[in-house]
């Protein structure tokens, strides 16, 4: 069987390095290979965005990288599925794998999908409801588009139910539960990240923020900016290693130069996934409005504050190890200082959703 894997972003290249190791092992005891072509759009180019994961995670290099990042959602999505079509046309996969909610992973399945090529959609069924997030956009059409969905949660599958797509749909658990287990550990033998940033010891709070609905508005970084500085001391500071899109607009709105100048601030690089695991286990709480890390945070057993109106991971939040705080300063001083009581979660499988992928194709 012949696979081409459509990535480009960041959270999608972990993603893609457990089902890329899962395929390999299947190779090792199989007859019937998979052959995976891995094609990078260059949504994100820079190295400790991209690179770094294909070294640290030792995913296959890309058979054909485009350069489709930088320009606005509109022209990379079209420049993405004009470059994507021509390989699939000329490659003839079986099928192709798309992951998460990205720009990328839009122009992957509509190129697929008007060749008639079955599409497999990686941690399908999600929402937040919030139709004016691209992420939400790029989810619900993928997911109409998809032959195979591969669900993470229930409530996924249930999502997809009332959008009328039941046929393909599977609940196959986490792959980035499985990359948390395979990594973190690995991460406990090999980062050196917490003698780098003299954490050792330390008590710190990781933050991390990209999301457009707090980037693209001052009002809304400037308080999360502001809440930083107030929360942020010699006893806990705050790591915040910083997404290229933050920065720029950080810059623009001035709030950059006050962050560097706080001592009890430390803005880094975007970092390589051992260290940012090293971190999420050992922060006593994680501030972000990544979609991964509230999982991740779950999975190495750190409570996590979500600097967004609602998420997708809604189980995380019943479960007691992540509170919704926006971008209210109140509201994340008040999450800051709760102690819900904390459930196990059991929907994110058992650390062998990547199999479970493979599997069913
Ligand atoms: N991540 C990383 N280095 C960082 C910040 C995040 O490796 O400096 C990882 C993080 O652990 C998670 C993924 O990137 O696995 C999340 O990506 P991001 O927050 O960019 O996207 P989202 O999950 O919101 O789609």
């Amino acid at each position: 069987m012949k696979i081409v894997t459509i990535i480009g972003a960041r959270p999608q290249f972990i993603k893609a390095a457990m089902v890329s190791r899962a395929i390999a092992r299947h190779n090792l005891h199989h007859h019937s290979k998979i052959e995976e072509y891995i094609l990078h759009t260059g949504q994100h180019y820079d190295p400790n965005m991209s690179e770094i994961f294909f070294t640290d995670m030792q995913i296959p290099l890309p058979a054909w990288t485009l350069s489709c990042g930088h320009a606005s959602h509109g022209e990379m999505t079209g420049r993405m599925l004009m470059e994507i079509e021509k390989i699939l046309i000329r490659e003839k996969p079986d099928k192709i794998i798309v992951y998460g909610d990205t720009n990328s992973t839009l122009a992957g399945a509509l190129a697929a999908s008007k060749l008639l090529i079955p599409i497999v959609h990686v941690e399908a069924g999600l929402r937040s409801f919030n139709r004016t997030m691209p992420e939400e956009q790029n989810r619900i059409l993928t997911d109409h588009l998809s032959t195979l969905l591969c669900c993470p949660t229930f409530a996924a599958i249930r999502n997809l139910e009332k959008e009328g797509i039941q046929a393909g749909v599977h609940h196959v658990g986490d792959v980035m539960y499985d990359a948390a287990l395979t990594f973190g550990a690995l991460a406990e033998k090999q980062s050196a990240v917490l003698s780098d940033l003299n954490l050792e010891d330390q008590s710190f709070i990781l933050c991390t923020l990209h999301r457009a609905e707090n980037t693209n508005q001052q009002e809304r970084i400037t308080a999360i900016c502001e809440t930083l500085h107030d929360i942020a001391s010699a006893a806990c500071p705050v790591i915040f290693p910083l997404h290229p899109r933050t920065a720029v607009y950080l810059k623009e709105y001035g709030l950059y130069d006050r962050l560097l100048q706080n001592p009890a601030i430390r803005i880094t690089e975007p970092l390589g996934y051992l260290d940012i695991c090293l971190l999420e286990k050992k922060a006593s709480c994680l501030l972000t409005d990544s979609g991964g890390m509230q999982k991740e945070a779950y999975f190495h057993q750190t409570p996590c504050i979500t600097l967004r109106d609602e998420t997708e991971w809604i189980e995380t939040v019943d479960a007691g190890w992540n509170q919704l705080a926006g971008a209210n300063p109140e509201s994340i001083k008040e999450a800051l200082s709760a102690q819900p009581e904390r459930k196990k979660i059991h929907e994110y499988g058992t650390g062998h959703a990547a199999e479970a992928i493979i599997d069913l194709l």
